[in-house]
């Protein structure tokens, strides 16, 4: 019987691994398998691009199909339900079709090797209303429905401006977080906005945009320095973007944010952004150690707790190395780096060698302010530390990793 690796989750971490699983183990004696919710994947941090409309998801994706045929692994189209650790085996959680007519029952997959890859989603932190009346970009769905939420409001507004050309019109958007995600949509709805006019709505344009950026902490942007916090911060401001800081939102309504001073945000889109968290999936894992945001915890080498043979990278994984006083954020850099002391460390288990443990190395965050600028650090030898970047040479860098990951 050939050894089985699964994979669970073919996103920043789990793509990576197969690749590299794949690469190294073939068809012969060993079985490399994904199993992904998806049939295609899409990275995460271009979810902004897709939502406003800049980025063509459909250009821009991987068939897994056709990657696992070129890396050779196999791909399992299905979501993972739990694990049941005595029998070595995933429970798949029954497939059906677009009418609900099932597809494939529940059904098994034996491990020898588990990794568990499945990311995590935004953090509402249960605050009231959010679940219901906010947006979110954990997913290519969710992406495609803020951009059609956002053409409907932009139709909207274009068409009683046809009517009243100094109607007071505006489409509103409530951002919640100033982290990258954030800072990112909010630069690239002004992108989206200027380019609408070529697509039909010839009287609307970027003064018709009204974006407000909310964040709980004191600056925004806060992996980053603060002299780049405060030039992106320039940046928005100049495009446009109103920007809150040390503003907590209480609570959220149909017609927009009410934050604890008890002021209300009115905004026609209202999008959360403000945290990540495990996904529901962790809870009805099998008896994995999980934290309180539901990320299942993990020892030096990314071995679960509480089985050896079982793997946790990337978002899904809660891990804090000894002396540190943070968990490795959740990043695609992170879940890349974790996919790779995961594969070395599968390695070493087959070839009975001594594991390695993982240790996170910052590489630095840039963040693209769309067409209009880009700002970040980078970090390591090659710069001798930590360097700020900015404009022309943050943008070629930034194009160029984006190059490097296509
Ligand atoms: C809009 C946005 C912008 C971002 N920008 C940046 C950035 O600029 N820089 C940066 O470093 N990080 C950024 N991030 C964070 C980064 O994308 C994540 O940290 C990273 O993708 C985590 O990788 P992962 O492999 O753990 O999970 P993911 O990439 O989320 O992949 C998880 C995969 O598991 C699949 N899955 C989930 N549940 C199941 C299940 N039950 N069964 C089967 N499959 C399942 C999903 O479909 C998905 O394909 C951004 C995130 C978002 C949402």
């Amino acid at each position: 019987m050939k050894t089985q690796i699964v994979v669970v989750g073919g996103g920043a971490g789990g793509l990576q691994l197969v690749r590299l699983l794949g690469a190294r183990f073939g068809r012969d004696d060993y079985d490399v398998i994904l199993v992904e919710r998806n049939h295609t994947h899409i990275w995460k941090p271009l979810l902004h691009e897709v939502a406003t409309g800049s980025l063509d998801a459909n250009l821009d994706e991987v068939g897994y199909r056709s990657h696992g045929h070129r890396w050779n692994y196999r791909f399992f189209y299905g979501s993972l339900e739990s694990v049941d650790r005595q029998a070595q085996e995933v429970v798949i959680a029954p497939i059906h079709d677009e009418d609900g007519t099932e597809l494939i029952s529940r059904h098994r997959i034996r491990y020898d090797y588990l990794v568990l890859a499945f990311g995590g989603m935004s953090n509402d932190f249960g605050i009231e209303g959010v679940k219901d009346h906010c947006l979110f970009l954990d997913n290519r769905e969710q992406a495609d429905r803020f951009r059609q939420k956002l053409l409907n409001n932009c139709l909207r507004v274009s068409r009683g401006l046809a009517a009243d050309p100094h109607a007071e019109a505006y489409v509103k958007v409530a951002i919640v977080g100033a982290g990258a995600t954030g800072v990112e949509l909010a630069a690239e709805l002004f992108n989206a906005a200027a380019g609408l006019r070529h697509y039909g709505l010839e009287v609307f344009d970027e003064a018709r945009l009204q974006v407000t950026l909310i964040e709980a902490g004191p600056r925004i942007l806060p992996a980053l320095p603060d002299g780049i916090a405060a030039s992106a911060r320039r940046e928005l401001e100049l495009l446009g973007v109103k920007v809150m800081t040390s503003t907590q939102i209480a609570r959220v309504t149909e017609q927009g944010l009410v934050t604890k001073s008890g002021d209300v945000i009115e905004a026609d889109l209202k999008l959360w952004a403000a945290g990540v968290k495990g996904t529901d999936v962790a809870e009805h894992l099998g008896d994995f150690e999980i934290t309180p945001t539901r990320q299942i915890k993990v020892l030096p080498t990314l071995q679960t707790t509480i089985d050896e043979r079982i793997f946790a990278i990337g978002d899904c994984a809660y891990y804090k190395r000894e002396g540190e006083a943070r968990p490795v954020p959740p990043r695609a850099q992170s879940a890349a780096q974790m996919a790779l002391t995961a594969y070395k460390n599968i390695v070493a288990m087959t070839t009975g060698k001594p594991l390695k443990p993982f240790t996170y190395r910052d590489y630095g965050s840039l963040v693209s302010l769309s067409r209009f600028s880009t700002v970040g650090s980078l970090m390591g030898n090659l710069v001798g530390g930590r360097m700020a970047v900015e404009g022309r040479i943050a943008r070629l860098v930034y194009l160029s990793l984006y190059r490097k990951r296509q």
